[in-house]
């Protein structure tokens, strides 16, 4: 059976570029490591962040666009996304989100504390500890190597119909059933980052997509033929997946699993250094190929942005 490494990538929708590079690079220290445009609406940024080569598992990204109305987190969405960090550094976590300003709950789940919090667009995020995992080398304003995040530790499933998604996780994607504990079941993939799924049982509202909700959540697969398998198992269980897509740095396949949630296949590589050098990531603004000729119009028309260290790291 085919199995997944974990999460690829998320995808979420937000208001306002500069406060997203502000909060994912400023506040969480992550790298800001592709600056692009959405390739289906070129007047929209698409903004990655990760650790300091982009490894898959560690990349959120975000569509930043000022007049999307705002969603709401529900059924059918990725609820939380779960970030780890180097064991023994929850109090510097914590210390960082107060000296920012942000208030922050922390809760146990299966064995593991929780810090989460929301970001300025109303996403919820969560921090935990965890040995596993490589280092995150990046350095970036007030976090060090040794605070930085990991990268993904999970993501916490807020399903319209849980058992149809437990069917995904378990015979499509090949994670392994941990058990239930309170509202939560928990599931297990192979790889180091980005490997822990849980299903909320109840969730209150139904989801609308919009800015401060997650638009998707990309799955890894090897490369393109273990893509390709996948494509033909959703084909012969019923599922509608999207033809093969090119997003330059990885090749893309999208389906709705039955509990409402856009899942995406993405293949690891090509990977972010296709384009630029590890030590340029983020710096320019990168477009495909077949938009390179456009380049003038959309520098002229996308809102100047930077990744700064913000005051209160200074
Ligand atoms: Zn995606």
């Amino acid at each position: 059976m085919q199995k997944t490494a974990g999460i690829h990538h998320i995808t979420a929708m937000v208001n306002d570029a500069q406060r997203n590079i502000d909060f994912y690079s400023g506040v969480l220290g992550l790298r800001l490591v592709k600056k692009t445009i959405n390739f289906d609406r070129p007047e929209v940024y698409h903004l990655y962040f990760g650790n300091e080569t982009g490894q898959p598992g560690t990349v959120i990204t975000f569509f930043p666009w000022a007049k999307q109305l705002k969603g709401r987190i529900g059924l059918g969405q990725v609820g939380v996304t779960s970030y780890i960090i180097p064991t023994g550094s929850i109090n510097f976590w914590e210390n960082r989100l107060r000296k920012f300003g942000i208030e922050y709950t922390s809760s146990n789940r299966f064995g593991e504390r929780y810090l989460k919090f929301t970001d300025p667009d109303g996403l919820q995020l969560e921090l935990t500890e965890r040995d596993e995992g490589p280092i995150n080398t990046w350095n970036f304003g007030g976090v060090q190597a040794e605070y930085a995040i990991k990268g993904f530790g999970g993501a916490v499933l807020f399903s319209a119909r849980p058992h149809k998604t437990t069917d995904v996780l378990e015979n499509i994607l090949g994670m392994e059933y941990i058990g239930q504990e309170d509202e939560f079941l928990r599931f297990k993939s192979e790889g180091h980052l980005g490997n822990t799924i849980d299903i909320q049982l109840n969730p209150s509202v139904r989801g609308l997509m919009g800015a401060g909700t997650v638009h998707h959540i990309a799955w890894r697969a090897k490369d393109e033929e273990d893509q390709l398998r996948w494509r033909s198992l959703l084909q012969d269980k019923g599922y509608y997946p999207t033809e093969i897509r090119d997003r330059n740095y990885f090749k893309a396949v999208y389906f709705h699993e039955e509990g409402g949630i856009l899942f995406e296949i993405a293949t690891d590589p090509p990977g972010f250094s296709v384009d630029e050098p590890v030590a340029a990531l983020g710096k320019k603004l990168m477009l495909p190929s077949w938009l390179e000729s456009k380049r003038e119009e959309f520098e002229e028309t996308l809102p100047p942005v930077e990744v700064r260290v913000l005051e209160g790291d200074k």
